[in-house]
């Protein structure tokens, strides 16, 4: 069968499937994926292809639509859905890699070094402006507690904070594993030193940190978002860091990517990366042979373990 990998993924992972099928690697525009995906079986995406209703509708033998990450913002599942085309990914590759991002952008904040590695660039030795505090002792609070937060909190806990989380559908003992103590939202939003965000963005997460849940918060908690934007109303954010509500926010997601425009780009208690969470190599690499495997299993007729649209199992 014939496979187009259109991003680019690990050479393992396209190693991988060349031993069963056709692989053809080439980059398309969003023109170019429409004309040419009729000859294709599978379709394996990153981040930048847009798989668009009408890019589903023209790939006449589509089985598989494999993204080499977690996030299918850039599918149309439910186009797919409708075709009866299996959605598959790689919702473990780059677990790790994020979990080292929030703690490095927490430890960021903790001690401003972003603003003290500009300083040094341009000559200065301002030691004095600098005077930061210690994770330790602290209270990390989730939002969102699964694959990614699990491995958050046992790096936050090597840091001696304690971890409290707000996550609805986390079993106590799954919490409790991860010496993670499961608390209501509130506790968590008045409580925590640092807040840190790893769940979904679903209806009931989309603004649920808002003017109201910041009105809750200490005056000098930390906020980090490396899940998705739109979970914190990026308005209330930008209000609460401008009046110095909160101390300081970090943000690898936004509401609008990239977010041209944005004032929270004018503010200096704000660390800002562009949705680099996934971007390691090893985060890459495993990503990249866990798709490979999910689209082999799904062209050979097995099951694959991580279907995003289970409708089309039957
Ligand atoms: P996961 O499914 O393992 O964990 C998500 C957790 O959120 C689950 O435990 C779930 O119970 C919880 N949750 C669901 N609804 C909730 C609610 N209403 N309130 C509180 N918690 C709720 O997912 P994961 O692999 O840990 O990924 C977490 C987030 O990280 C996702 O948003 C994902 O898109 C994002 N992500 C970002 C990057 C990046 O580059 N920055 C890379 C990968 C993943």
């Amino acid at each position: 069968m014939k496979i187009l990998i259109t991003d680019g993924i690990a050479e393992e992972g396209a190693a991988a499937l060349r031993k069963e099928h056709e692989v053809v690697e080439k980059d398309l525009s969003p023109q170019e994926l429409p004309a040419e995906i009729g000859k294709y079986d599978a379709l394996i995406v990153r981040s930048r292809s847009k798989v668009t209703a009408e890019v589903i509708e023209k790939g006449a033998n589509l089985k598989v639509i494999g993204r080499a990450g977690i996030g299918v913002d850039n599918i149309d599942v439910a186009a797919a859905t409708r075709k009866g085309i299996m959605v598959v990914n790689a919702p473990q590759g780059s677990t790790v890699s994020v979990a080292e991002l929030a703690l490095g952008l927490m430890l960021s904040l903790a001690r401003g070094l972003p603003r003290a590695d500009l300083t040094m660039h341009v000559g200065k030795w301002e030691k004095k402006g600098f005077m930061g505090t210690e994770l330790c002792g602290k209270t990390l609070g989730f939002i969102g507690a699964g694959r990614i937060g699990g491995e958050v909190a046992k790096r936050a806990q090597a840091f001696g904070m304690r971890t409290v989380a707000y996550d609805p559908y986390l079993p106590k003992e799954a919490a409790e594993n991860m010496g993670i103590k499961l608390v209501n939202l509130d506790t968590v939003l008045k409580d925590s030193d640092y807040i840190t965000i790893h769940a979904m963005l679903t209806p009931e997460t989309k603004g649920m940190v808002n003017a109201m849940a910041i009105e809750k918060m200490k005056r000098t908690v930390f906020i980090v978002n490396c899940a998705r934007g739109g979970i914190i109303d990026e308005k209330a954010l930008c209000e609460a860091l401008k009046s110095k509500r909160i101390a300081g926010a970090a943000l690898d997601v936004y509401e609008s990517e990239p977010p041209a425009n944005s004032p929270l780009l004018t503010l200096d208690n704000i660390i800002l990366t562009p949705h680099i969470g996934a971007s390691t190599h090893e985060g890459q690499e495993r990503a990249g042979v866990m798709v490979a495997e999910q689209v082999l299993k799904a062209l050979r007729g097995e099951r694959p373990d991580a279907v995003v649209n289970k409708e089309v199992l039957k």
